[in-house]
């Protein structure tokens, strides 16, 4: 096959919201970078506004402040997102109940709950208008050569091969092709993963009573469930997306029920909080680990987004983390680029994981405690979280630290 030649300053692999956030956010701050975006799927991303897309994020302020700065969030707000007032998790083996609202921090929202669709497809679109990127649709990366170093030097630009033949040249790599990155496995850098043995099941449900803009999250031992607030449907206020982990045993037993045992089997998991769940969308259902990377960057190559770390989705934080990376990486970039640092450079991308890995490996860790915490049989732990959730509860300022933290913003 014949070979032909790209050149670009920047190859980022995969526009998937992290990815395509990424790449928007470089070509507008940085007009005189050339980007090339590679996406495995064949055709971007549409949104069909007819159902709901059972992938939903819940975003937080800063990830919202993130859309807005490149224009998008007035777009994505006008179609449609779910804001979420209030926030009630439980211990679903015994008491320990936690309640958080927007009104402790002054703000008429927790968060948002947006279709991952409805992000990704305007964010390819607003991609495609700028004119300093390509936007490759169905290309997947086979090959990737890292410029070689020694000592402190690094000599020449990083090879980028795709499956079609096609050979590309870049000065920088950026690798955001999701949680079972190639590229990652191709510079041959290694990662930190455990199976958690559970699948999380996703599908949009209708429910008996409505949900008052309340995310809903019950832990169990055998993995938590949790119910977030729809504006959509025939019924507005009766839809939730829910995202329910369980040990793969019960999850593919939960999956193989017919739709009538499903929204029964649902509505005890969710102890009636919301009345009958009275229907269920198509169920889909995936594995869940947590993955991460042992270093973010090597010479020419930099690993965002789940590329870089793959989380529990029990707090909904996995794309909101992803997109603190978006952040930090493009500060160091033009910080780069403001020097006449060469882009690829691993002081540049040092950085970058300096300012990323310690915030990303704590809200990994918070969320594995939890996991831990709450899949345990010991009594003496059962009391333990029943106790320290009431007690927590009964703290607003504690309370007040944890949403500013959770939304992503500092506390004033
Ligand atoms: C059940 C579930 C529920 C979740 N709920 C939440 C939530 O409420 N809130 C939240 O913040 N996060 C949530 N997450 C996590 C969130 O979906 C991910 O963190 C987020 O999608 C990561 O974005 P990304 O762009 O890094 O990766 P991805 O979304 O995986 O995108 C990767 C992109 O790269 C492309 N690609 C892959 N390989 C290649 C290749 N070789 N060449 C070119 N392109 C390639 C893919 O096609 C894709 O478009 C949830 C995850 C799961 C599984």
């Amino acid at each position: 096959m014949m070979k032909t030649s790209t050149d670009a300053d920047i190859v980022i692999v995969g526009a998937g919201l992290v990815g395509a956030l990424l790449g928007l956010q470089l070509a507008r701050q940085l007009p005189q970078l050339s980007l090339v975006v590679l996406e495995a799927a064949d055709a971007p991303t549409r949104f069909d506004a007819t159902r709901v897309d059972p992938r939903v994020v819940a975003l937080t302020e800063n990830s919202v402040a993130m859309l807005r700065a490149v224009g998008l969030w007035d777009r994505v707000a006008a179609q449609r997102v779910s804001p979420y007032t209030h926030m009630t998790v439980w211990d679903g083996e015994g008491t320990g109940r936690i309640e958080f609202d927007g009104a402790l921090v002054d703000r008429p929202q927790l968060g948002f709950i947006v279709e991952n669709s409805l992000l990704v497809s305007e964010l390819q679109q607003a991609l495609s208008y700028q004119p300093n990127v390509q936007l490759l649709m169905g290309e997947q990366v086979a090959e990737v050569q890292l410029p070689s170093v020694n000592g402190d030097d690094q000599f020449g630009a990083v090879q980028v091969g795709l499956a079609n033949g096609r050979q590309m040249t870049a000065a920088l790599v950026l690798a955001a092709d999701g949680g079972n990155s190639t590229v990652r496995a191709l510079a041959g850098m290694a990662v930190r993963e455990w199976d958690y043995q559970q699948q999380g099941i996703v599908t949009t449900i209708t429910t008996e009573r409505a949900h008052d803009q309340v995310a809903r999250q019950r832990f169990m031992k055998t993995g938590p469930l949790a119910l977030l607030p729809l504006t959509t449907g025939a019924t507005p206020g009766h839809q939730c997306s829910i995202v329910w982990s369980a040990d793969c045993a019960r999850a593919e037993a939960i999956m193989a029920l017919d739709d009538d045992a499903f929204c029964r089997a649902l509505t005890d998991a969710a102890e009636g909080c919301l009345g009958r769940v009275t229907a269920a969308d198509r169920r889909f259902s995936f594995p869940l680990w947590q993955r991460h990377a042992v270093d973010y960057c090597a010479p020419g190559l930099a690993l965002v987004g789940d590329a870089a770390h793959t989380i529990h989705p029990l707090a909904g934080q996995g794309v909101n983390i992803g997109l603190k990376d978006v952040a930090a990486l493009v500060t160091e970039i033009e910080r780069a680029l403001s020097r006449d640092l060469p882009l690829g450079c691993m002081a540049t991308l040092r950085r970058y994981q300096r300012a990323r890995k310690a915030d990303n490996l704590l809200t990994m860790a918070g969320m594995e405690g939890f996991k831990r915490l709450f899949g345990a049989d010991s009594h003496w732990l059962r009391w333990l979280r029943n106790e320290g959730l009431r007690q927590v509860d009964r703290q607003p300022l504690l309370k007040r630290a944890l949403i500013h933290h959770a939304m992503g913003v500092k506390a004033p």
